[in-house]
C-alpha cells in the first residue's frame, strides 16, 4: 500500500476532526455499533515528562528517564515520524494521529515537534493531543500552527480544594506549588487554556477522571464550567484505582450513569474510551497494528492517563 492509500481519502479529508463535530455523529470515536467506516488511529508515545502529579497516576512526577529501560513505550520525534511511515504502509484506514503520553505531552517539546513534522509530511491525518492543561495557555498558538485539530483537556476538578487532594504538586515556572496553590494555577490555567483553544477553532474535548469520594459529587459543576469556557464536549472515565488512590473503589455503574446525567445537563457526553496506552493503535479494539508495527512484544499495562 502507498502513502495516502484509497481509502483514506474516502473517509477523512485535511480538515477532519478527530472528536465528534459538536452537533453530529463522526465515525471516527463513536462506538462500534454507530460506525460507518473503518478509521485507525496511531499514538505515539513520545512524551518523557509529567510537570504535576496525579494521585491516581503512576508516572512518577518529573522522571525524565521514564520508561527508559521499555523503549517501546517512549519513541523520539524521529522514532516516531518512522513509526507514522509504517503505519501508514501497513494501513490504508490510518486517519488519526495523536499524542497522550506517557508523560505530558506539553511539558516538554516533543510532542508539538514531532506532530508538526507529521502534519507537514502527511497533511491528511487528522492530529489531537492530549494534555493536563498546565501549559495551555502559553502553548495554544503553537498547538494550531502543528496542525493539531482536536484537544483533550483533563479537568478533574474546578474547586482548588478537591483539585488539592487530586494532584498536590505542580511545577510552574521552576517553581514547585503545592496543595490549593497548585490547584488554583492548574485550574486557571485548565480553563485559559480551553478558551483560547476553542476561540482558535480547535475542537475540546474535557476528559474528567471520576473519583469516588473525591469528585464524584462535583462532576456537574466541573461540565458547568468547562462548558462555559468553550468546551466542546465531556467525556467521563472512571477512576483505575492505583497509586495514591489504589484504596479507592473503581467507580460502578450507578455512580458512572449519575455522573453521566450530571455532565449532560451542561455538555455532550462523549461514550468513545478504551483507556488506551499512551502508545495504542489500530482500529478499537485492537487489531494487531501495534505490533505489526512496533514488531510485537509490547509491553503494556492498565495505565489512566491525562490521555
Ligand atoms: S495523569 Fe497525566 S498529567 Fe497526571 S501525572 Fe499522569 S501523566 Fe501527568
Amino acid at each position: 500500500m502507498t502513502e495516502g492509500g484509497a481509502g483514506l481519502s474516502q473517509t477523512m479529508t485535511a480538515a477532519t476532526l478527530a472528536f465528534p463535530a459538536p452537533n453530529g455523529k463522526r465515525p471516527d470515536v463513536l462506538p462500534s455499533a454507530q460506525t460507518t467506516a473503518p478509521i485507525t488511529r496511531l499514538h505515539l508515545p513520545v512524551s518523557p515528562a509529567c510537570n504535576i502529579d496525579c494521585a491516581f497516576c503512576a508516572q512518577a512526577f518529573d522522571r525524565h528517564d521514564h520508561h527508559a529501560d521499555q523503549a517501546s513505550r517512549l519513541l523520539t520525534p524521529t522514532q516516531a515520524i518512522e513509526l507514522v511511515a509504517r503505519a501508514r504502509a501497513l494501513s490504508s484506514t490510518l486517519s488519526v494521529v495523536g499524542v497522550a503520553g506517557p508523560g505530558e505531552p506539553l511539558a516538554t517539546h516533543h510532542a508539538l515537534d514531532t506532530l508538526a513534522k507529521v502534519h507537514e509530511r502527511w497533511p491528511d491525518l487528522a492530529l489531537c493531543l492530549s494534555t493536563n492543561g498546565l501549559m495551555l495557555p502559553e502553548q495554544v498558538d503553537q498547538i494550531a500552527a502543528s496542525g493539531i485539530t482536536t484537544l483533550t483537556v483533563t479537568v478533574n476538578a474546578v474547586d482548588p480544594a478537591i483539585q488539592a487532594r487530586i494532584t498536590p504538586t505542580i511545577a510552574w515556572r521552576h517553581r514547585r506549588l503545592d496543595g490549593t496553590a497548585a490547584a488554583k494555577r492548574l485550574i486557571r490555567n485548565q480553563i485559559d487554556g480551553i478558551a483560547q483553544a476553542s476561540a482558535r477553532g480547535i475542537v475540546v474535548k474535557v476528559d474528567t477522571v471520576l473519583i469516588p469520594t473525591v469528585n464524584e459529587d462535583h462532576i456537574g459543576d466541573i461540565a458547568e464550567r468547562v462548558a462555559y469556557a468553550g468546551a466542546h464536549l465531556i467525556h467521563i472515565i472512571p477512576l483505575v484505582p492505583q497509586h495514591r488512590f489504589a484504596h479507592l473503589p473503581a467507580p460502578g455503574l450507578m455512580k458512572r450513569y449519575v455522573a453521566r446525567a450530571d455532565a449532560e445537563r451542561y455538555l455532550r457526553v462523549s461514550n468513545h474510551c478504551q483507556q488506551c496506552a499512551a502508545d495504542a493503535s489500530g482500529t478499537a479494539p485492537d487489531d494487531g497494528l501495534t505490533a505489526a508495527c512496533c514488531g510485537g512484544g509490547i509491553w503494556t499495562e492498565q495505565i489512566l492517563s491525562h490521555g
